[in-house]
């Protein structure tokens, strides 16, 4: 299929040809996109979701690319990397961040502010636009529960903004995946805190992430989702599949439910290891597991 699209196309950004995504993911895996950008402006987003909405070109958003897997094939059509519309603003005891904010960023400016209720993300690596989508949670706490709304793209290109109750957030789901909509920000309702305790609270959670996940390697953060009643990683242990590998994907010897890129691995190594996974747990189990980390693109 070919595209409407030149490195030129929209005037003052520059669209990348064939770029390895690899590049960009936290797994260090996956092929290239057709055309990259990394938009600055709603402006330009407006401008590329009409234009592709009007040439009927795939649209890909990330954000930060820590709950990805792409696939080799790469991405088909125009994919958007938010990461550089980062700007976060604290007024009373609400947070507005863009998109592209990391996450991270945001909860060290609530911190700040002696704002309570973004501690548990303090060590989640994604962006907001992926927290939002995604729901992003952990330690007892979700990004449902802190934020008040969000404005979104729809399709067409129409800006509007959206309450939590329309977000319809779920565990890892928000209304944002079903109407391809795309986060441009969001608005984290927060509490007045006390900044030390806010302080020891995040250093806390950031040093038993430090101890149980294995940070030193590419990963995707935690692959399969809860199953009900069970723990993924628990399942994955008791079947003996740490350290279980293909190619240079492992089943982390640290932490079960993280599959680690130990070198040069591709994203087949990584689809071969969650299928192997999945159906062992499954044969020894009983239990289906499904999973968290997208997985997108051309094989
Ligand atoms: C070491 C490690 C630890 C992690 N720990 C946690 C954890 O504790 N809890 C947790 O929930 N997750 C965790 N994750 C996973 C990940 O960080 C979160 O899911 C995060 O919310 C994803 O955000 P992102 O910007 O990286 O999204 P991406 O990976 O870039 O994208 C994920 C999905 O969101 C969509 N998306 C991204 N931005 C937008 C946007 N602006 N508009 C519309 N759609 C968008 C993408 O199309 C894609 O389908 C971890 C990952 C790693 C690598």
């Amino acid at each position: 299929m070919t595209y409407e699209l030149a490195a030129d196309t929209f005037t003052g950004l520059k669209l990348l040809k064939d770029e390895p995504l690899s590049k960009y993911t936290h797994t260090k895996t996956g092929g290239p996109a057709d055309w990259l950008a990394f938009p600055e402006t709603v402006d330009q987003v407006k401008a590329i979701v009409s234009y592709v909405h009007a040439h009927q070109i795939p649209l890909t958003v990330l954000g930060n690319a820590s709950n990805l897997i792409v696939k080799d094939g790469g991405i088909a059509g125009l994919t958007l990397i938010l990461t550089k519309m980062k700007q976060i603003t604290v007024h009373d005891d609400v947070v507005t961040a863009q998109a592209g904010a990391a996450y991270i960023d945001v909860t060290i400016a609530a911190r700040d502010a002696s704002l309570s209720g973004l501690e548990f993300a303090a060590g989640i690596p994604g962006s907001v636009g992926g927290a939002v989508f995604m729901n992003a949670g952990a330690y007892g706490g979700e990004t449902k529960n802190v934020v008040a709304s969000a404005t979104v793209m729809t399709p067409a290109g129409e800006i509007k903004t959206i309450n939590n109750k329309e977000l319809a957030f779920g565990y890892r789901h928000s209304a944002v995946q079903e109407g391809h909509m795309v986060v441009l920000s969001a608005d984290f309702k927060l509490t007045p805190g006390d900044f030390d305790a806010i302080k020891a609270e995040m250093d806390d959670l950031n040093a038993r992430r430090a101890a149980k996940q294995p940070l030193e390697l590419p990963s995707c953060g935690s692959v399969f989702k809860r199953p009900t009643g069970y723990y993924a990683g628990k399942l994955i242990h008791d079947s003996g599949l740490q350290g279980y590998t293909v190619g240079g994907a492992q089943v982390s010897t640290k932490h079960a439910g993280f599959i680690v890129n130990i070198g040069n691995g591709t994203a087949s190594d990584y689809q071969a290891v969650i299928r192997h996974v999945q159906a062992t747990v499954k044969e020894k189990f009983g239990v289906q597991l499904e999973t968290e980390v997208r997985i997108i693109g051309r094989d």
